[in-house]
């Protein structure tokens, strides 16, 4: 069968090999310690399940509007409004099937053919695709290690065409967890706003800040609210990410122009789902504060213990719930790329990595650590013996 020129333009991405290849592993009764999942590994919290079963009793199972609730459109509003200090007028705001439908909707409603997407790396791979399937070219702004993946606005500034229609940050990142410094955030916004580039700003990880960092958006600072748009989701801050909800909050135009895309397409988020995230941003929220003091843990022992393997070096995240290792030293020893580094330590020593060749990088490996620090005692020691027998 012959497809659209649009499939073409987009690849299976390289998570899915080594996940692919992991669960064949593990049917076969193997093993495995597997750190390439990027969903938490909390169980969705109590109080927003029963919401979900609540939904499903009362019959509340039927089509809502296309963006959402009013009353989880309000909530969201003022959950940011309390988080991030931002001002959003719930006709801003509008709800979608999670954070990838929220940029997929966003990217579509603003990008052009031959428009030109910014893009830093390293990036979570879902951006380039999405871009390039609108229609887009990208166009990376390649970070530096040594800065610690840390997006600045002379780095975008220095990447910028006469093209350049949009620019997606993603700050925490996945899967450097690094931090956009939030002086140097405004700094990027501004050019943007100068250049009429559209900031699509992914907040999926905001809540995810180690070290004392304080959560800031962009949607705080009102002189960007016709140029910054925020894709949010509930997946990794309530551990929902089976429910599929996420939002975008940004200009009033920009809200009618995805919610048309979604009226043809997906139609309005599921019911039963808009019930449990209203519970998640209107309950209780101790189950957050609980996961974030349990990932930072993690996070001090993962970079720890990696920076102790002769070979590797790794740079401290200061938000999400990735570690981005360096292990290029391996290349020296036999090895060709992060990708053949992936499938040799999974099939070798059984432990599920990602290759940094799927965020746009060629020497590293991103390792998740929404994993019990058990399981994380076992994976770093089965790496460093693997790393000790590289010739
Ligand atoms: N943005 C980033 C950077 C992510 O890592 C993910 C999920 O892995 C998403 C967005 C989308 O999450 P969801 O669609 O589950 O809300």
């Amino acid at each position: 069968m012959k497809f659209a020129g649009r499939v073409s333009r987009i690849s299976v991405s390289q998570t899915m090999a080594v996940n692919e290849k992991a669960l064949q592993m593990r049917e076969q009764g193997i093993d495995i310690v597997d750190f390439g999942a990027g969903e938490p590994d909390f169980p969705t919290p109590d109080n927003i399940s029963q919401a979900g079963v609540r939904a499903i009793e009362s019959n509340f199972t039927r089509y809502t509007s296309i963006g959402g609730t009013p009353d989880l459109r309000k909530a969201i509003v003022e959950h940011h409004a309390r988080i991030f200090g931002s001002k959003f007028d719930v006709s801003e705001c509008l709800v979608n099937v999670g954070g990838k439908h929220a940029i997929f909707n966003t990217v579509s409603a603003v990008v052009d053919d031959g428009d030109d997407v910014m893009i830093p790396t390293p990036y979570w791979v879902s951006f380039a695709d999405i871009a390039r399937y609108a229609g887009g070219r990208t166009v990376f702004a390649e970070t530096r290690e040594a800065d610690g993946f840390r997006l600045t606005a002379k780095l975008v500034e220095s990447c910028l065409t006469a093209k350049t229609r949009l620019l997606i940050t993603n700050s925490p990142s996945n899967p450097s967890g690094a931090v956009i410094d939030d002086e140097e955030f405004v700094r990027i916004a501004a050019l943007c706003r100068e250049r009429g580039i559209v900031l699509l700003s992914d907040e999926c990880y905001a809540r995810f800040l180690y070290d004392g960092l304080k959560p800031f958006s962009l949607g705080s600072r009102p002189e960007f609210r016709d140029t910054v748009v925020i894709a949010g989701s509930l997946s990794k801050t309530y551990a929902m990410t089976g429910w599929r909800i996420g939002y975008v909050l940004g200009p009033k135009e920009l809200i009618a122009a995805v919610q048309k895309i979604q009226s043809h397409s997906t139609s309005n988020p599921t019911s039963i789902s808009q019930k449990a995230a209203l519970e998640a941003l209107t309950g209780p929220q101790g189950s957050v504060a609980m996961m974030l003091a349990e990932y930072s843990r993690r996070r001090d022992f993962v970079v720890e213990r990696l920076n102790a393997i002769p070979g590797i070096h790794c740079t401290r995240p200061g938000g999400a719930f990735y570690a981005y290792p360096n292990i290029s030293s391996a290349f020296t020893r036999g090895i060709k790329d992060s990708l053949e580094f992936s499938v040799r330590l999974l099939e070798e020593s059984h432990v599920a990595v990602v290759p940094g060749s799927a965020f746009g990088t060629a020497d590293h490996i991103r390792i998740s650590y929404a994993t019990s620090l058990e399981q994380l005692e076992r994976g770093l020691t089965r790496l460093a013996q693997f790393m000790a027998r590289l010739k």
